[in-house]
């Protein structure tokens, strides 16, 4: 078995453990003569995964018992129309505008025709930072502030989330949840697609927190209230099984490492080593972000030239180094070191990066 180090930005790579033990219980899941993808979700061996994926978000992630955790399908991107749809009837909302994603969320609260604002924007110089407290204009009597924490196509992240004076934030977390130690305390909802850094596409992840539960809109589709997703435990109908499923074995992996502490110093050290090796040779690898705002998740830099950039791609994989394309909207090279990739991968990767660099300048 010969598998890569697999750098793709989403769907990504995940714990080989995982994937083992997934393998393991194909067939056969723990001794019932079926695989959990083959069951009712009515059935006891699937619900206990159902509520154990819950239980480990609070317990792994730090989600206080006060929010409620569901599973939605349509990926992130329906969360983008699902958060006007239930709150913007309460009032305005500020959205921050970071990047690619920000943006296509501030574009579904403009389809639902109620106020919205953008209180803060890097979009003047392609993304490349985060906006400081002082560049935003927060209403404070805002319904919600929305925020991108990590900017996948653009390589940014928040390193402090921003002041809002209480007004809840809701973090579209889907490239950086799990990935380091997460304070609440400013959260109204967070949401994520878990192809990123949890599981298989399929399933997204949101934790609302009870006071946002109040008042939602009404008159909704069954599926595009919060409402149904809460009440009925996200089993209203059948929900994608096979990702929960997985969220629950990535998550038991991450307990089983030693928790949010070990994956956030793996991730710090996995940066060190690719950001060191990146401000040593600046004039070859020439990173895209402000150094304040650059992502742990998604690295994104240039080489000299577009030519050389395609040689990179190609010797790299070659090499056993996958998925370094930089996202189409911006080109270059985007590495992705999502908390399944070990730092031993991404240290041969500066290695190899190294080698490049000498044969090429
Ligand atoms: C990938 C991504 C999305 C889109 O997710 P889908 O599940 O494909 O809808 C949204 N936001 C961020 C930050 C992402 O990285």
């Amino acid at each position: 078995m010969a598998r890569i180090y697999n750098f793709s930005a989403g769907p990504s790579t995940l714990p080989l453990p995982v994937l083992e033990e997934i393998q393991n219980d194909l067939l056969d899941y723990k001794g019932v003569g079926l695989s959990i993808i083959e069951m009712s979700h009515r059935s006891k061996d699937y619900s206990e995964v159902h509520q154990e994926a819950k239980n480990l978000l609070h317990e792994v992630f730090g989600i206080p018992k006060n929010y409620k955790i569901i599973f939605c399908t349509g990926g992130a991107s329906m969360q983008f129309a699902m958060i006007p749809m239930n709150f913007l009837h309460q009032g305005s909302c500020d959205y921050i505008d970071t990047g690619a994603w920000s943006a296509k969320a501030i574009k579904e609260a403009k389809i639902q025709g109620k106020a919205h604002r953008v209180a803060g924007s890097s979009k003047d110089t392609n993304y490349n930072y985060i906006p400081s407290q002082d560049q935003l204009d927060l209403d404070p009597n805002a319904r919600f502030v929305h925020i991108t924490t990590n900017n996948t196509i653009f390589g940014t992240q928040y390193k402090n989330l921003p002041d809002t004076g209480g007004v809840p934030l809701v973090c579209d977390m889907s490239s950086d949840i799990l990935s380091k130690k997460m304070d609440f305390d400013s959260i109204g909802m967070i949401y994520a697609g878990a192809q990123k850094n949890m599981g298989p596409a399929g399933v997204t992840v949101a934790a609302i927190r009870e006071d946002m539960l109040e008042n939602l809109a009404e008159g909704l589709p069954s599926l595009l209230t919060y409402k149904t997703f809460v009440n009925k435990d996200s089993l209203f109908n059948t929900p994608p099984c096979f990702a929960i499923y997985t969220i629950k074995l990535v998550l038991e992996w991450i307990k089983k490492v030693g928790g949010m502490e070990t994956i956030q110093k793996w991730n710090e050290e996995k940066g060190d080593l690719l950001y060191g090796m990146m401000e040593k040779y600046s004039e070859f690898y020439n990173g895209t972000t402000e150094k304040e705002s650059r992502s742990l998740m998604n690295v994104t830099l240039r080489l000299p030239n577009v030519e050389l950039e395609k040689i990179f791609i190609a010797d790299a994989t070659k090499a056993g180094f996958g998925g370094l394309k930089g996202h189409r909207s911006v080109g270059g090279i985007r590495v992705s070191m999502y908390n399944a990739m070990p730092v031993e991968g991404v240290k041969k990767l500066t290695e190899f990066m190294d080698d490049f660099r000498k044969k090429n300048s």
